[in-house]
């Protein structure tokens, strides 16, 4: 999505550790107007498709995922980062290893809010070695959902999550790839898409 990659040129910053900083626009301070074009092209992408849930974590994946439900016309659910183990069993949780703050955790979904008449869409804002997203289709398969697709913000290319992904056959729909970034020149390339 050329609006996003020249947003991420123009006002991302590239960290040490292969962090991209773009809380300017999309986990900070927010660009709904851009948010909802992006929740059109998701549209567009997945055209077709019947989705009845966008599923997402907190916290910065919850204000795309909001914008996209509203495109799509659904309710979105978040995975909540529990601190205490849930032990009356009416939630499904899974473990996610927290790429920006190198912890685990433990990630809960009411069974109230996820079950098996749902068709969802996972949003998230970025893909680096997948953890979060594999967090999320572990509860979608938990609850005996089905997976329509995942739609990501950004994806970096030069970590494994995007291929991870993909080989399970998933639709994967990432509107902007970053394939190299240089924290020493600021440079940023995406792939072309
Ligand atoms: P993964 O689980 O795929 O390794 O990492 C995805 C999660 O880590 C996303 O939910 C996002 O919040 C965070 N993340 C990963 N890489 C970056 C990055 O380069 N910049 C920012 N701002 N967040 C990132």
């Amino acid at each position: 999505m050329k609006l996003l990659q020249e947003r991420i040129q123009r006002d991302g910053t590239v960290k040490e550790g292969n962090v991209l900083k773009v809380d300017s626009f999309l986990n900070h301070q927010m660009d709904v107007k851009l948010f909802a074009k992006m929740g059109e092209e998701w549209k567009r992408l997945f055209a077709g498709q019947d989705i009845n849930k966008i599923l997402t974590i907190e916290a910065s994946g919850i204000g795309i995922a909001c914008v996209a439900a509203s495109c799509f016309d659904v309710d979105v659910v978040f995975a909540k980062k529990s601190q205490s183990l849930n032990i009356d069993g009416d939630v499904y949780s899974t473990k996610v290893e927290s790429f920006t703050h190198q912890r685990v955790y433990d990630v809960i979904v009411s069974k109230k809010f996820l079950g098996k008449d749902d068709r969802v869409l996972i949003i998230d804002d970025f893909l680096a070695n997948g953890c979060a997203v594999l967090g999320l289709i572990d509860l979608v398969e938990s609850a005996g959902a089905a997976l329509v697709g995942v739609g990501i913000a950004v994806e970096k290319g030069f970590q494994s999550g995007g291929r991870l992904i993909r080989e399970r056959g998933i639709h994967l729909e990432s509107l902007a790839i970053v394939d190299e970034m240089n924290c020493e020149t600021g440079e940023i390339k995406f792939r072309e898409q």
